[in-house]
């Protein structure tokens, strides 16, 4: 089978399944953007600005997968994964890292703190995606 229709069957699947994702991005415009990609795909997404709110809409919320940029006002991104893993219902929640922060050692100290995967921005939607879906729990 063609990796094209490989990739449209994963994507149906999964969007049989809709998944659940917690998107924490304070900028307005990739988050829109983000969550337009993750929509279209059949994924169901809530939108935090901030650790803060993130921290409510989780509870409400159960996501499956938690995208997560680093550079938010007030409770920095990475302060806000190692709560994630500190917490017994969320420490194996599969949470991918969007940050400007390029560097090696960015990346090392994100993993380091429990992410799962870190994207560099900018970066493509269809990256993204094709990540949450590798990243996703098989339902
Ligand atoms: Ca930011």
């Amino acid at each position: 089978m063609a990796e094209g229709a490989v990739v449209v069957e994963k994507i149906e699947a999964l969007a049989a399944a809709h998944p659940r994702v917690l998107l924490v991005e304070d900028e307005a415009d990739i988050r829109e953007l983000i969550r337009y990609s993750l929509a279209q795909a059949g994924l169901e997404v809530v939108e935090a600005g901030d650790g803060v709110e993130a921290l409510e809409k989780l509870n409400a919320f159960a996501p499956d997968l938690v995208v997560l940029d680093l550079m938010l006002p007030g409770m920095p991104g990475l302060e806000l994964c190692q709560r994630l893993r500190s917490r017994a219902d969320t420490a194996r929640l599969p949470i991918i890292v969007v940050s400007a922060k390029s560097s090696a050692t960015d990346k090392a100290l994100g993993l380091a703190m429990g992410a799962d995967d870190y994207i560099t921005k900018p970066f493509s939607p269809r990256d993204l995606l094709m990540r949450a879906i590798a990243l996703l729990p098989r339902h």
